[in-house]
């Protein structure tokens, strides 16, 4: 390529270098789980705290024996997509089994939740139509947005008066589509679905959920934030993923209205243009949501242990964002300490990840830790002991 171009790339990535902006990846080397191996730190075992594995499924033995069965029975891929020669049995089953567990009328299928949220808009929306989203959406509603015609609206974080607002200057839009996360990945705040979705109600415009942090384990037998409120009919779309609570691996979905799920498969480009779900996977998806389903014992201990590490930490005087969901969000402010004290816990053999701008606001930096029904008692107090040292260890460095 021209120089011009790999001098530009060097100079931008030697500039998030010196500002210690550079992403770097951890190798794992053991199978995903509460307690991993990494690559750089040799036999010693990882207290694992930032994975999406809520239920422990990452690394569960039924799902890698379904996944095994899958294999066995189906093969390996299906080298086509949805609707040339690329449908198995098996999606079709997964996408009924969805529907029922989700209690909405249709399913379709999609190789991950991004490409679900960035095929969506499109297909149903254009410029007579209007799209209402809360500030704190995950990027790939942000870019499913920028792909569609709609006229846009964004209000702050669950703030219902700029919403209510905005649902009064779109009133004469053809459809207006409010979007929100069920759960909004960098706080851990839920969204307030009952104050959304009486305003939708009032002035006549249709909801979308992206329930990714939640489906498996918020809500009764783990349906999610809309059945956590009762609120399952409310709900126009419902999209998810299969890559957190529901064993982790990938895949996504849009769930909902019948008419919307078939004109999506007539029209959302990532379902028209991308392969179709490996087959195994859906089989091993399928047991996840039979387990999840019955999981009450394990969502009954992550809301212990979410408790436990929120309740502990707030003791030591840090901020905690949130509530109650396994999203533990550390507020830091600052991007250097929390990079200190990651570095400090990664030590101490617990890895967590910092955050900081542009991923969250300036001056917002975080440690973000995820809390999964497989961490013990003992593990969660291993890391909150580990804060208490780290916090001496910053007030002494700083
Ligand atoms: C993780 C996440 C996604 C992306 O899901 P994938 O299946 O990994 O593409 C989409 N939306 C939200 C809210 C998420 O948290």
């Amino acid at each position: 390529m021209p120089q011009q171009v790999s001098e530009r790339l060097r100079d931008d990535l030697d500039e998030l270098s010196s500002r210690k902006l550079l992403k770097t990846e951890q190798e794992i080397v053991s199978p995903q789980s509460a307690h991993i191996h990494l690559r750089a730190s040799g036999e010693r075992l990882i207290l694992n705290m930032c994975a999406n594995n809520y239920l422990g499924f990452s690394n569960h033995q039924a799902l890698v024996q379904a996944a095994h069965a899958g294999l066995e029975r189906h093969g390996f891929g299906m080298s086509s997509v949805r609707f040339i020669c690329g449908t198995h049995s098996v999606h079709r089953a997964l996408e009924r089994r969805l529907t029922d567990y989700l209690r909405t009328e249709d399913t379709i299928l999609f190789g991950s939740c991004f490409d679900a949220n960035a095929g969506l808009f499109e297909a149903l929306l254009d410029a007579e139509d209007a799209v209402i989203s809360d500030s704190l959406n995950h990027a790939s509603i942000i870019d499913g947005i920028r792909l569609c015609k709609a006229k846009r609206f964004r209000y702050a974080n669950n703030e219902m008066r700029e919403l209510e607002n905005a649902l009064r200057e779109a009133r004469h839009c053809r459809t207006v589509l409010i979007v929100t996360d069920g759960v909004f990945s960098m706080d851990g705040v839920a969204a307030n679905l009952p104050g959304i979705c009486g305003l939708a109600k009032r002035y006549g415009a249709l909801v979308m959920v992206d329930d990714s942090h939640a489906v498996g384990f918020i809500g009764p037998r783990g349906r999610g934030t809309p059945a956590r409120h009762a609120l399952e009919n409310q709900v126009d779309i419902l999209t998810g993923t299969l890559g957190k609570a529901l064993g982790g691996a990938s895949g996504g979905y849009v769930s909902g209205r019948g008419e919307i799920i078939a004109w999506l498969r007539q029209r959302a480009r990532p379902y028209l243009f991308s392969n179709s779900l490996m087959p195994a996977l859906c089989e091993a998806s399928l047991t996840a949501i039979d387990l999840a389903e019955n999981a009450d014992d394990l969502r009954q201990n992550l809301a212990a242990r979410t408790y436990q590490l929120r309740q502990g930490l707030s003791n030591l005087g840090f901020q905690i964002s949130g509530s109650d969901h396994p999203i533990v969000p550390v507020i830091t402010g600052d991007a250097a300490i929390a990079v200190q004290i990651a570095d400090f816990l990664l030590a101490r053999d617990i890895l967590v990840v910092p955050f900081s701008y542009p991923v969250v606001p300036q001056g917002a930096a975080r440690i973000r830790m995820q809390v999964s029904a497989a961490h013990s008692a003992e593990d969660i107090e291993r890391v909150i002991t580990g804060f208490r040292l780290a916090k001496a260890h910053v007030d002494n460095t700083v």
